[in-house]
């Protein structure tokens, strides 16, 4: 009895502890003029008369984009209204108390957007491709909490017409009503929601649903392609990694600009990771490039692994890792995919990764200077992918040699994993290069400090490298070689012989 008392009293103060939002999304046969209506109720901690809300002005680079909420309309008499975008706030006067209750529009803010503005909110007649953070207001007694905040969060979509396509990254086809609850900034606000001419693919992963949203006709991809090669990708990552991956997953894959002609042979494509999926927008024209959107798939659904799970502690200064790293096994699982063969292989990594360090003028510069050029220098921002993969093939190597092809860096990130992903542990140059210590038997701080901090050329040498490697060292740019059956050394290179299978299968 004691304990039903103590739960009853514990009850309130848990809901309190959570807060509740309530959203509605409108359907308007002209979306393009009316916008989506999205009303939305709240109650506040304690009686008010007015009550601040969250609506971010920038969202990843994207700016002024209150300029795309308009028509606030309180639920009833009383309500008045204030926009501060400097403050990314709304500021609701409303009739004294606890319940708040009023809807606004989200519209696009001019009639096209350019092929680089990838995160302002997409609403038309034909579809919508609206972020979390840029559909859903929030009360600032919830997100100025210090540490990220929790909530629970319903969103009803109100009268979509009967086949109308709804998808998110945490429902497909919401019949009526969705439930959120998890955290604010990470989850809820880094969440994609699409509708209209979308086409939605599906295949699971160890029972769990990964879809594939797709709008637009492309010139260069075909869909069937597209959805093998997803599968293909998504497949040798979360084998790799053992993890069946979260709940439900999505890959979003979006036009921006269609262009019919020859007017620009370019491709504009960005790829962001979101939490339970990863965009990817496109300028679409006869010249897009089929390679790039394989590569797209493989780096950036790798960074869900690094840079997600093992998060660097310090930003830039870890784009050695979770940069070079996330490059690394988006080559490693194209060949264990069987996406490409060692050859390929060995070609791409040349061509892409060896060539283009050493063509870099930066290449010598130190790791601390990413940080202030990361933003500003093209070069400077592909430094750390490529000194870092080149660092990862060495220290695979390495490790492969060392333990007579038992362990392999594989099995170095794996654990590395596991120890960054309970709460507050992240990535540190400190922590991997202690664990690289367990794998290798010696301290490789002083190497690490010269090519990797301070930015010397890491030479490649064949006595480093495993049997079947080679190294042609005579030219200004050391050219990666094979020696002997390519067969046999992707084994090798792979741990897929039965003896170096000593990693434990989850
Ligand atoms: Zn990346």
């Amino acid at each position: 009895m004691k304990l039903l008392l103590l739960l009853a009293c514990l009850l309130p103060l848990l809901a309190a502890a959570q807060p509740r939002l309530d959203y509605q999304v409108y359907y308007a046969p002209h979306l393009t003029t009316e916008g989506l209506r999205v009303q939305l109720s709240v109650r506040t901690p304690k009686a008010e008369d007015s009550t601040y809300f969250h609506f971010a002005n920038e969202v990843w680079g994207e700016p002024d984009l209150l300029r795309c909420l308009t028509g606030l309309t309180g639920a009833g008499p009383g309500y008045r209204f204030r926009v501060v975008p400097d403050s990314s706030r709304i500021v609701v006067y409303h009739p004294h108390g606890r319940e708040v209750r009023f809807s606004y529009r989200i519209r696009q803010d001019a009639a096209d957007y350019a092929r680089d503005q990838f995160n302002r909110p997409r609403v038309t007649d034909a579809y919508f491709h609206v972020l979390g953070e840029s559909l859903f207001a929030v009360p600032e007694f919830i997100t100025k909490a210090p540490t990220e905040p929790t909530l629970t969060a319903t969103i009803r979509w109100v009268g979509f017409p009967a086949g109308y396509v709804l998808h998110n990254t945490f429902a497909s086809q919401p019949a009526g009503q969705q439930t959120f609850r998890g955290k604010l900034w990470t989850q809820f606000y880094r969440s994609l929601y699409v509708g209209g001419d979308y086409r939605l693919q599906r295949f699971t992963y160890q029972n769990r649903p990964v879809y594939l949203a797709v709008r637009g006709q492309w010139q260069r991809y075909d869909e069937a392609q597209v959805l093998s090669a997803l599968q293909r990708t998504l497949t040798a990552q979360r084998d790799f990694w053992h993890d069946a991956g979260p709940a439900s997953y999505t890959v979003f894959l979006s036009p921006t600009v269609t262009l019919r002609d020859s007017a620009w042979r370019g491709q504009s494509m960005r790829g962001e990771s979101l939490y339970q999926g990863f965009k990817l927008q496109s300028s679409n024209n006869p010249f897009n490039n089929w390679e790039l959107l394989r590569y797209m798939f493989n780096h950036e659904m790798m960074h869900d692994w690094i840079g997600g799970q093992i998060r660097g502690a310090h930003e830039e200064l870890n784009y050695w890792f979770t940069e070079g790293f996330t490059d690394y096994y988006a080559y490693k699982n194209r060949l264990r995919s069987g996406d490409v063969t060692l050859e390929q292989w060995v070609r791409d990594f040349n061509a892409d990764v060896i060539q283009k360090l050493y063509a870099n003028a930066e290449r010598n510069q130190p790791n601390y200077l990413i940080k202030d050029n990361f933003w500003k220098s093209r070069s400077f921002e592909k430094l750390p992918y490529r000194r870092g993969a080149v660092f990862a093939f060495w220290l695979d190597n390495q490790i492969l040699k060392r333990s007579n092809y038992t362990r392999s860096l594989d099995d170095l990130m794996r654990e590395l994993r596991q120890a960054c992903l309970p709460p507050g542990q992240q990535f540190t140059d400190e922590r991997f290069l202690t664990l690289a210590k367990t794998y290798l038997h010696e301290d490789i701080s002083y190497l690490f400090q010269k090519h990797i901090l301070s930015g010397a050329d890491l030479p490649l040498a064949k006595a480093d490298l495993i049997e079947g490697f080679d190294v042609d060292a005579a030219q200004p740019v050391p050219t990666l070689k094979i020696i002997g059956a390519p067969a046999t050394l992707r084994e090798r290179y792979l741990g897929l012989k039965p003896a170096a299978k000593t990693v434990a299968q989850q």
